[in-house]
């Protein structure tokens, strides 16, 4: 394996790990029914800041409660003195824990520590992140007085447990099979650690899907029209850590996905950052005392400002009151709807602008839109609103099922389907997923132009191949870098990874044929395997960052 390939941690987990209300005691605690029963398969929402749990019942999708009654769940794990806390536990005393108290962690799952966004992103959190072997990140937290390192994937799977935990509670059984969604831009990288992820936490991942597919399955545009005609769809997720626009074509139950773009540095977090960045500056001006230093006084702001942000999406005025903010002195603030859009401005003007993008990658008008779908709690806020229905010229929104927890209903049906537990119409389900940036490799004797073998939007799952030959008499080993990203040139694209074919038959330069396929699989990751014709020598490896 490629040394850039994810592989299952290899850190004891017995100590990472909550375990399953029934592990070890399945046979004596189970009622006899649940015995009996096969336990349905899951879909979880495995989101930024909240996810969700459902799963397909009595002919119906159930929104799956956890034990404090809240339909979603922090992702948020905390390592404190009486144990490990997950969920609302975990968030509730963030606060007072703020260095041990772990929270977005999507934002790393699949990346390197030197990413640029990684970077970013530390700066505003207030629990420590380092790097590890091979760049990858590591979350590095106290816990009983001794230093633990996790890495994005563990500190994911725990709240892949605590999802699985919720569900098993409601279920009254073992739950193993599970669809998982991510956001439609993650790459090959992301999608793959949150495969790893779910294989951490002991379950089996029947599918990672797109959120904006899965939001549109659960708004039934899978059932089939009477007047059989194809519907287009939009779909704008604003959560809290990402951002989705993806335009979806449904015909006959039949679902491709036509474009999809985003941001992954775009969502209710930030629009926190802009109110938190507001209070700093002015109790630095009221008491010229400086913050931004201390994390827990940081972190109580930041409790407060999305509170107030949350208020500001059904009131016109609120207040950011914390008591003790720093050096024992209060904060208290008044803050009006309007100067939250105002502050806000370019990142919302930003959430229409990739709607222009999408539909220019779909090659369709904005008119040519038959129905706009609202996800993510950042729906919520008036303004979005407001200029998603500007911007499709008055359009009605879709905004009927509760837009934190469409995305983990459209999941829970793809699970029934998958798993052959839903009903007929559930069964018909079928879905065309893309291939959301062009991949390809690098030839010429720099290698510096981009081949592309598969283009953006590709239909999957999907196989193609190209054939590459030698820049060399004789030469017997090549490179083959392999990019994601529209450039021709290859710098300015995304190096998934370098891999070597070696063993091909000395011959001169031109002659070797080597033909490199791409297969990406339902899931949407990448394997890319050359051989050398002559030699019949082959390399094949699974593509991660
Ligand atoms: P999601 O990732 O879809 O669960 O969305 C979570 C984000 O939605 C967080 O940033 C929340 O602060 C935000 N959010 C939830 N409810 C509201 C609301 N009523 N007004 C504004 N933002 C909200």
């Amino acid at each position: 394996m490629d040394e850039n390939s994810h592989s299952l941690s290899t850190t004891p987990l017995t100590d990472s790990i909550v375990h399953s209300p029934y592990q070890g005691q399945e046979e004596e605690l189970l009622p006899m029914a649940s015995r009996r029963n096969i336990a349905p398969a899951i879909g979880i929402d495995l989101g930024t800041t909240y996810s969700c749990v459902a799963v397909w019942q009595n002919n119906r999708v159930e929104i799956i409660p956890n034990d404090q009654g809240n339909r979603i769940t922090p992702s948020s794990v905390a390592f404190a003195e009486d144990g490990r806390l997950l969920g609302d536990a975990a968030k509730n005393q963030t606060d007072v824990n703020p260095t041990n108290t772990v929270f977005a962690v999507k934002r790393l799952n699949g990346r390197r520590f030197s990413d640029s966004s990684v970077q970013n992103d530390v700066k505003y959190w207030p629990f420590k992140v380092v790097a590890g072997p091979s760049d990858r990140p590591r979350i590095v937290v106290n816990y009983r007085g001794v230093e633990k390192q996790f890495s994005a994937e563990e500190i994911s799977s725990m709240v892949l447990v605590k999802m699985k935990e919720v569900a098993e509670t409601y279920l009254g059984c073992i739950v193993k099979n599970v669809v998982i969604t991510v956001p439609a831009y993650f790459n090959d990288s992301q999608r793959q650690a949150t495969k790893n992820a779910g294989a951490i936490a002991g379950l089996n991942v029947m599918r990672i899907m797109d959120e904006p597919t899965a939001a549109a399955i659960a708004y039934g545009f899978y059932k089939i029209t009477e007047d059989h005609k194809e519907k287009s769809v939009l779909i704008f997720d604003l959560g809290g850590g990402t951002f989705d626009v993806s335009l979806l074509f449904v015909v006959h139950g039949k679902f491709v996905v036509q474009a999809t773009t985003g941001d992954t540095h775009l969502g209710g977090e930030d629009f926190d950052d802009r109110l938190v960045d507001l209070c700093v500056k002015e109790f630095k001006k009221k008491y010229n005392k400086d913050i931004t230093g201390n994390a827990k006084s940081l972190r109580r702001l930041r409790t407060a400002c999305e509170r107030a942000k949350r208020m500001l999406s059904s009131a016109v005025m609120t207040s950011i009151d914390v008591d003790y903010l720093y050096d024992g002195v209060d904060f208290s603030t008044r803050i009006s709807r309007a100067r939250f859009e105002e502050l806000n401005k370019d990142l919302f003007t930003r959430c229409t602008d990739l709607i222009e993008k999408c539909l220019s990658d779909a090659k369709i008008d904005k008119t040519g839109v038959d129905v706009v779908v609202l996800v993510g709690g950042s729906t919520r806020i008036p303004k979005i609103q407001q200029l998603v229905q500007d911007f499709f010229k008055g359009k009605e929104l879709c905004k009927g099922i509760h837009p934190d927890e469409a995305v983990a209903y459209g999941a829970a049906i793809q699970a029934a389907n998958l798993s052959g537990q839903g009903d007929k119409e559930v069964e018909n389900l079928v879905l065309v997923d893309v291939s959301p940036l062009s991949l390809g490799i690098g030839t010429t004797s720099t290698l510096e132009k981009m081949l592309f073998v598969v283009p953006r939007n590709t239909p999957i799952p999907t196989k193609k191949q190209k054939t590459i030959t030698t820049m060399l008499d004789d030469q017997t080993a090549m490179s083959i870098p392999i990019y994601e990203g529209e450039s021709t040139e290859t710098k300015y694209n995304n190096l998934l990874s370098n891999f070597y074919l070696q063993g091909i038959n000395p011959a001169p330069k031109h002659v070797p044929d080597i033909d490199v396929c791409f297969d990406i699989d339902a899931d949407g990751i990448l394997n890319v395997s050359a051989q050398d014709r002559s030699s019949g020598h082959k390399n094949e490896i699974v593509i991660s960052k």
